[in-house]
C-alpha cells in the first residue's frame, strides 16, 4: 500500500513508498485494531521535517512515513478488543510511552526520557498511508457526527493541553477568575487556542502578523474575539489597551515573543509557550524588568508539548461544542484539501502558507468526509 515518506536529514526528499499491509496480529494478544485512514492534516512540523530541520526515521528504516494529524475508521478488530467496533471513527495519539514515571502513568507527553517516540515525527512511522494497526490504548473515539472535522482533533489536543496546564497551575491561587487572554499567532494552533478560550468565556485578543481583513482575522472575529495586527499595534501596546492579560498563549513560532509575553502578562498571569522553535535565534531582553515583573506580579510561564488522552478527550467535547456554538467555523479551517496520497507534492507546496491557507489536508480514502477542494492527480 502507498505511503508518503521522507528521508529525514535530506531536504525536499518527500516521495511515495510501498509499505507491506498491516495485519491485525501485528499487535499481540488479539488486541489489534486495523484502521483505514480517511483524512490527514499537515502542519508546520511536517514542513520542518521535509526541510530536514527535524524528525528521525524508525531505527530499522531509511525513511519516515509522515503524518500525525489523522482520522480513520475501524476496519476490523482482534478477538480481545472490546473498546472499538468496525465503523467507529478514531484518531491515533501521536506519542508512544517510554520509560519515565510519566510515561508509565499514561502521560508520555510529560516524558523525561532523552528520546521520545512520535508517529510521523520521531522514530515511528506516521499515518500518511492507507491503513495502520494499533492497540486500543492509543486510539481515541470520535463520534461519527464529528467525522468531517475529526482531522482537527490532534492539533486541538495540543491547544487543550496548553489551556489545561494554565488552569492546573492556577489552582495555586485558590480562586482564579481569569477574564482576558491574548493568543499570539493566528495559524491553526492559534486559531484553535482562541476557540477554546472563547468557549471558556475569555475575552480574547489574537495578535497576528498580517493586517486584517483576511480569512484568519475573519475567523477570529466570528468567535467574538478581537484581531490585532502587530504591524499596527505591538503586543506591548495591545496589552496596555486590552489587558490586563490573565493568560497568554504563544503559538507564533517566533521565540522573541515569549519574552515580550512574559513582560506584558498581568499580575498572577500565566504564559503558555507552545512554539517548537528549532532555530538558533538570539535576542537581547530587558532581563531586570521581566524578572521584576515576574516576582512582584507572581507570574508563571510554562512550556507545553504534545497531549495526553485526557486532552484528546477534552478536544472531542470542545469540537462538539464548537460545532454547536459556532456552526461551520471548524470546517472553514480546512482550506486546502487534496484528493489522494498521490497529490503530496501539491499538498506540500500549499503548506508553504499562501494567503488564506490555514489547514492543508488529504482526503485519503474515497469515503473520506473531507471533500477535495483542489484538483487532484489521483482523482480527475
Ligand atoms: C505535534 C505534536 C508533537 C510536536 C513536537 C507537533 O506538530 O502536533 O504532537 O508533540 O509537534 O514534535
Ligand atoms: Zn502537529
Amino acid at each position: 500500500m502507498k505511503a508518503v515518506a521522507v528521508h529525514p536529514g535530506k531536504a525536499g526528499s518527500i516521495h511515495l513508498e510501498d509499505l507491506p499491509e498491516p495485519r491485525l496480529d501485528d499487535v499481540p494478544g488479539g488486541r489489534g485494531v486495523l484502521v483505514r485512514v480517511l483524512s490527514l492534516g499537515l502542519d508546520g512540523t511536517d514542513r520542518e521535517i521535509n526541510d530536514a530541520k527535524y524528525g528521525a526515521p524508525p531505527p530499522d528504516s531509511t525513511f519516515l512515513v509522515l503524518g500525525h494529524e489523522s482520522l480513520g475508521i475501524v476496519d476490523s478488530v482482534g478477538p480481545n478488543v472490546t473498546e472499538f467496533d468496525q465503523g467507529d471513527h478514531v484518531v491515533c495519539m501521536v506519542r508512544r510511552p517510554g520509560e519515565s514515571i510519566y510515561d508509565l502513568v499514561g502521560r508520555p507527553d510529560f516524558t523525561t526520557d532523552d528520546v521520545y517516540h512520535e508517529h510521523g515525527i520521531n522514530l515511528l512511522h506516521g499515518f500518511l498511508t492507507e491503513r495502520y494497526v494499533d492497540q486500543p490504548e492509543n486510539l481515541v473515539n470520535v463520534p461519527g457526527g464529528l467525522a468531517d472535522v475529526g482531522v482537527l482533533l490532534e492539533p486541538t489536543s495540543v491547544a487543550e493541553k496548553g489551556v489545561a496546564q494554565a488552569y492546573e497551575i492556577q489552582r495555586r491561587l485558590r480562586v482564579w477568575r481569569p477574564r482576558r487572554a491574548a493568543v499570539l499567532g493566528a495559524g491553526p494552533l492559534g486559531l484553535l487556542a482562541a476557540l477554546l478560550l472563547r468557549l471558556r468565556g475569555f475575552e480574547v485578543t489574537t495578535f497576528g502578523l498580517q493586517r486584517a481583513p483576511y480569512l484568519n482575522s475573519d475567523l477570529i472575529e466570528s468567535l467574538g474575539a478581537r484581531y490585532v495586527s502587530t504591524q499596527e499595534v505591538s503586543l506591548t501596546e495591545g496589552a496596555r489597551r486590552f489587558g490586563p492579560l490573565d493568560l497568554i498563549f504563544e503559538a507564533t513560532g517566533f521565540s522573541p515573543l515569549a519574552f515580550e509575553a512574559m513582560q506584558v502578562a498581568g499580575r498572577n498571569g500565566v504564559v503558555v509557550l507552545s512554539s517548537v522553535t528549532g532555530g538558533d535565534r538570539r535576542v537581547e531582553v530587558p532581563a531586570d524588568a521581566i524578572n521584576l515583573g515576574f516576582v512582584l506580579g507572581n507570574k508563571v510561564a510554562v512550556g507545553t508539548v504534545n497531549a495526553g488522552r485526557e486532552d484528546f478527550e477534552a478536544g472531542v467535547r470542545d469540537l462538539a461544542l464548537a460545532q454547536a456554538q459556532f456552526p461551520g467555523w471548524l470546517g472553514r479551517l480546512l482550506t486546502n484539501v487534496v484528493g489522494s496520497l498521490d497529490d503530496y507534492q501539491e499538498a506540500f507546496e500549499l503548506l508553504e502558507a499562501g494567503q488564506d491557507t490555514i489547514k492543508v489536508a488529504f482526503a485519503i480514502a474515497e469515503d473520506s468526509p473531507l471533500r477535495p477542494l483542489v484538483r487532484t492527480a489521483g482523482r480527475g
